[in-house]
């Protein structure tokens, strides 16, 4: 068996948007991703939905991988021929012991590549409007751990030198130590008013930073309760020069977000969310069901090429249908002449993932509006049109295309059932006023959320609901909700900026 070959990624420092393109295309064709505590999950949408995935982080406590366990797994991975991604927090090499990795892939004989990326001291300084170099106070930078600050004996860290240093240094690993890091610069000359910052969960909606002296910095981190991942930044240029501090003005800066979708579109959603400084929590209100097994779909599948059109109502459908269709190793060419349609701006990115490019997408997006736009596109009274969508569609979309003359074969692909989502997790975090916003994305995941979660823990909550479109408003209404905001473009985009324009109102 020709060997596989391992590529060890930088995630970057938290926000999902940080990371490399070249680290994306990695994560797009691994077969298997071994990903790290600190890389944002988030990342793993661009999994193939067959890669193997596996969490190694090293967790305090709870046993995960041990190092030399995870040299092992890359080693075995690649051994049967698999493209592996293992997926670093920041830079695979700065204190993430990428090195030690590469290493034993050298020894044993396995290809890597290392894909570099944004490194925590980096982000962090620029989330927070601190620069690491500045023309009048900072002409040099040290990344320091400061694990070992309490650990004299092992310790290599030259405080005298680090003390006198003039730039910027900034520690990683230290939340614990901050008191002795301080001590010991203090000690060997450093002023005690040096000013200090430690930045934890950086470049994460959660995002949190400190500033203090260099002698109270220790303090001050223990009175606001900071948890690692901290950094801590040290030097005359670790003061946030307001003007600078963009990250603080994103719409949705610190607001938990329940994105409640089904796993195929829940990552989009979620990452928009985080682009305008949300805190996406995602919750699995609906599992999707292939429904493709039935001799109807095998018919229609048989003479696909000859149908006029292929209407695709939302992107699970197309899913489903290149799943299923890959299976006996047919690919895009099966469609031959026949166009394809697609319902919403979504369903047409999913179907470009495929190869296809929609030839008629309606410029609002409901089965509604598609039959009359495709109506009025061209005359459909020859037409064969194949519809494929979730069993539990409206039938506006086929009655409106019948009317038209054309035959339609309407086919159900798919349908959707509430999945068992983390309930508990959710009611809790909104007993304690966690969550800001529950957004819907359809009527389906109204349902699913409100199967599992009572109507009203909501109503008591105050918390905001965000809707996707109308249907799903009048869903909401049913069960005596209120709703906060509706997409004005009924798509993730509209539905994030919706959220984003009534926090601006308030
Ligand atoms: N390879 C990583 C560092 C791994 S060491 C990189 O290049 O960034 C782990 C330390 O990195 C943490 O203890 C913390 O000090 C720092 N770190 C990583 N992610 C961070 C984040 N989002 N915010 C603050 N510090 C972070």
């Amino acid at each position: 068996m020709k060997k596989g070959k391992v590529y060890l990624v930088g995630a970057g420092p938290g926000d999902a948007g940080l990371i490399t393109v070249r680290g994306a295309e990695l994560l797009r064709i691994a077969d298997c991703i071994v990903y790290d505590r600190l890389a944002n999950p988030l990342l793993l949408r661009y999994a193939k939905p067959d890669a193997e995935v596996i969490e190694a982080g090293k967790r305090a406590g709870s046993h995960s991988y041990k190092q030399h366990e995870i040299n092992e797994l890359l080693i075995e991975k690649a051994m049967h021929g698999k493209a592996v991604v293992r997926l670093k927090g920041g830079d695979p090499c700065i204190f993430g012991r990428g090195a030690e990795e590469a290493m034993s892939l050298a020894d044993a004989n396995i290809e890597f590549e290392l894909v570099p990326g944004i490194t925590a001291a980096v982000g962090a300084a620029e989330y927070t409007g601190i620069m690491l170099t500045h023309r009048d106070y900072s002409s040099a930078v040290a990344f320091i751990t400061g694990h070992e600050a309490d650990d004299k004996q092992k310790s290599g860290i030259d405080w005298r030198t680090l003390a006198r240093f003039g730039g910027t240094l900034v520690f990683y690993m230290g939340v614990g130590n901050l008191e002795s890091i301080a001590k010991e610069l203090m000690k060997n000359g450093m002023s005690d008013d040096m000013p200090s910052a430690v930045i934890a969960d950086a470049t994460l909606p959660s995002q949190r930073i400190v500033t203090a002296k260099l002698a109270d910095i220790a303090q001050a981190c223990m009175d606001e309760n900071i948890e690692p991942p901290a950094i801590l930044i040290i030097g005359r240029a670790a003061q946030p020069d307001q003007r600078l501090d963009w990250f603080v003005r994103k719409p949705l800066l610190g607001q938990g977000i329940v994105v409640t979708r089904d796993t195929e579109g829940n990552a989009e959603l979620a990452e928009k969310i985080s682009r305008q400084g949300g805190l996406a929590i995602e919750f699995a209100a609906i599992e999707l069901k292939c429904l493709t097994d039935t001799s109807d779909f095998q018919r229609a599948l048989k003479h696909i090429g000859n149908y006029d059109w292929v209407v695709f109502t939302s992107s699970n459908g197309v899913a489903v249908f290149f799943e299923t269709i890959g299976k006996s190793g047919k690919d895009a060419r099966i469609f031959r002449k026949a166009r394809i349609a697609a319902i919403g701006s979504i369903t047409a990115s999913r179907l470009k993932d495929f190869g296809i490019r929609a030839d008629f997408v309606p410029d609002i997006y409901t089965g509604k509006e598609l039959g009359k736009q495709l109506a009025r596109f061209e005359d459909l009274s020859k037409s064969k049109i194949l519809l494929l969508r979730s069993a539990i569609a409206s039938k506006e979309l086929a009655d409106k295309l019948k009317k038209t003359g054309a035959v339609v074969d309407d086919i159900a692909i798919y349908t959707t059932e509430t999945s068992k989502g983390d309930a508990m997790h959710i009611a809790e975090a909104m007993r304690k006023g966690r969550i800001n916003w529950l957004t819907f994305t359809s009527s389906s995941t109204v349902r699913g959320f409100f199967e599992q979660i009572e109507a009203d823990i909501v109503k008591s909550s105050g918390l905001r609901i965000a809707s996707i479109g109308p249907a799903t408003s009048e869903q909401l209404k049913k069960l005596g909700l209120k709703v906060a905001v509706e997409a004005n473009s009924h798509t993730a985009d509209g539905l994030v900026d919706a959220m984003c324009k009534y926090k601006k109102a308030k």
